[in-house]
């Protein structure tokens, strides 16, 4: 079965040698060693529950060098919601001992047979079929679709209650388990691609054998029909072949979902498609039907629709990154932004693909994606913050509006949100932003200083409270005291100033003064700027800085 590269997870240095072993047998999968206390880790981690928590989320397998019980409590919280989960082990330090803990439906016990295998050990399996047969009745391989989960369940309790098994069909994995065959046996497992009932006692598996080809876009319910008219199982389907002209249509994606199978494009004169084994009959006006011998490798027929998604990492971290932007990380195959801002999404897996480029190659970088997504990648690029605050998702639109590419215009777009740093910094400070506010970047890189100054004005007048991004930097060092200067002329010296440094990053500093007191010196690049209005007040909290807010009336106190 194919699956993703394993995380091998450790502690501390007394089980690299292990890991290390466990890593010969799985040459993609990366060691994460904890920061400080392992040299020679592929990765470094620092917080262990919200780093196994992230791989579990991103289906990756996980290997972790420790106690079972750690890592059953730090996976807890996670476990009812989830149904496929990735398998997960534990491994002891010294190599002795390999326990599969979840993933049974993913192949936990398959890895930890080969693993234990690579140490010269046992592995602890505890699942009674797996125990008796040698294999997992109930998750075939790839290339194959178990017919009924419940009727497998039972049919596994039959089988270890003595009874013997009939195999029907081309089943190369299951003649290299110990299964009880036996020709009169009254429990049969059958494998092919014909639509029927299944008997009484009777464990359907389905190759994934049959591919359909549609002429135009069509539901579900019509390749549905097809294949019954063929007496086809739909089960038995591996994937739906479209031109590539019909990328885009939302019809096909509904019918690829509902079906539960693959979407592959191929040039609009491409015949014939798909591999020579595949034997192809027309079925109605709406598509044809191929028919291959064995399962089919779906990677291998045409291409998938590319996708792009530009996502918000939000300000550092992990945990105030939202979980749409994790999942879109662990899918991706290539991942582009700002190299600090690449590595902050990471660490990533071996097979996928890092771009990183400098700060200000923007456009170019929205380019090479699109070129990357109409290959038909899972292509990401990172924003700091929310991607669409002074960040690349504007640049990937402006990319497409110009460009006449209609491969490019097919590609699945997404923009996923993520907590800009001024929402972060006002968090932080309490609620700054409680009512009306503006948002400014002070950078006049990409639009005149005198527009800058109009706006500070006008929004200073109008009595908003303040954001500015990018205040301040090394080729723009006076324009942050002229900026305030403006705001000076419509607010007092008492107004309240939020500054928040490297917000949800290891050196977060937040600083609570006034506009009487501020001074550019005190504010850099990584700086978020936060001036209150004429309401924005502070108090003493309990312990640290003063809680800042703006309350949410105004004028009068209702
Ligand atoms: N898309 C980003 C903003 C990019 S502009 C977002 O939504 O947050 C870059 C500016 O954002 C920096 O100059 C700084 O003013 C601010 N900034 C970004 N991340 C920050 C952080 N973690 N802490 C404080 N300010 C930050």
């Amino acid at each position: 079965m194919s699956r993703a590269a394993p995380a091998i997870v450790i502690l501390g240095n007394g089980s690299l040698i292990t890991a290390q072993r466990i890593q010969q047998r799985y040459p993609d999968a990366l060691i994460y060693g904890l920061e400080h206390r392992v040299e020679g880790a592929d990765r470094t981690y620092s917080d262990f529950g919200a780093t196994l928590r992230q791989l579990y989320q991103q289906d990756t397998p996980i290997i972790a060098l420790c106690a079972a019980g750690i890592v059953i409590r730090t996976l807890a919280p996670l476990l009812l919601e989830k149904g496929v989960e990735p398998p997960v082990l534990a491994v002891a330090e010294d190599a002795s001992a390999v326990v599969p803990l979840l993933g049974g439906l993913g192949g936990v016990n398959d890895l930890a047979r080969e693993i234990a295998a690579a140490l010269g050990v046992t592995p602890a399996i505890t699942t009674s079929g797996e125990l008796r047969f040698g294999t997992c009745l109930l998750n075939p391989p790839s290339g194959y679709a178990l017919g009924d989960l419940e009727v497998g369940k039972r049919f596994v309790s039959d089988l270890l209650a003595g009874e013997s098994v009939r195999i029907e069909g081309d089943a190369p994995w299951l003649a290299r388990a110990q299964l009880p065959e036996n020709p009169q046996a009254r429990l049969a497992i059958h494998i092919g691609h014909a639509e029927r009932e299944p008997a009484a006692h009777e464990l359907m598996i389905y190759p994934r054998t049959v591919v359909v080809k549609v002429k135009h876009a069509v539901g579900a319910q019509v390749i549905r029909e097809a294949l019954h008219q063929a007496t086809l199982a739909w089960q038995s389907l591996s994937c739906i072949i479209a031109a590539e002209t019909l990328m885009a249509s939302p019809q096909l994606h509904e019918a690829a979902v509902e079906l539960g199978v693959p979407l592959r494009f191929v040039p609009a004169d491409e015949q014939p498609v798909g591999p020579h084994s595949l034997v192809w009959q027309e079925q109605g006006e709406h598509l044809a039907i191929g028919i291959a011998p064995t399962p089919l490798d779906v990677s291998q027929i045409g291409r998938a629709r590319g996708r792009l998604a530009v996502i918000g990492l939000g300000p550092g971290a992990a945990e105030l990154m939202v979980p749409a932007v994790k999942a879109e990380l662990a899918r991706a195959n290539d991942i582009l932004g700002y190299e600090t801002y690449v590595r902050m999404a990471g660490p990533f897996r071996n097979d996928q693909v890092m771009h990183c480029t400098d700060n200000r190659e923007e456009m170019q970088r929205a380019r090479h994606a699109f070129e990357l997504a109409a290959q038909g990648r899972s292509v990401v690029v990172v924003s700091s913050g929310d991607p669409g605050v002074f960040a690349m998702a504007a640049a990937v639109l402006e990319a497409l509006h110009e460009s006449d590419n209609p491969h490019w215009h097919s590609v699945d777009l997404e923009m996923l949100p993520g907590v800009s740093a001024s929402l972060a910094t006002a968090a932080l400070a309490g609620a700054p932003l409680g009512h009306d506010f503006c948002v400014m970047s002070l950078s006049d890189n990409l639009k005149p200083w005198s527009i800058i100054e109009k706006r500070l004005d006008l929004a200073a007048e109008a009595d908003l409270a303040l954001a500015f991004y990018n205040p301040i930097s090394r080729s723009r060092p006076w324009q942050l005291g002229v900026a305030l200067e403006i705001v000076a002329r419509h607010r007092t010296p008492s107004t309240p100033v939020v500054l928040g440094r490297d917000v949800g990053r290891p050196a977060q500093t937040l600083r609570i003064t006034t506009l009487g007191e501020l001074t550019p010196d005190q504010v850099d690049m990584r700086t978020m700027v936060l001036i209150g209005s004429s309401t924005t007040c502070t108090f003493p909290r309990a312990h640290g800085a003063d809680w800042v807010y703006t309350p949410r009336w105004y004028g009068e106190k209702p």
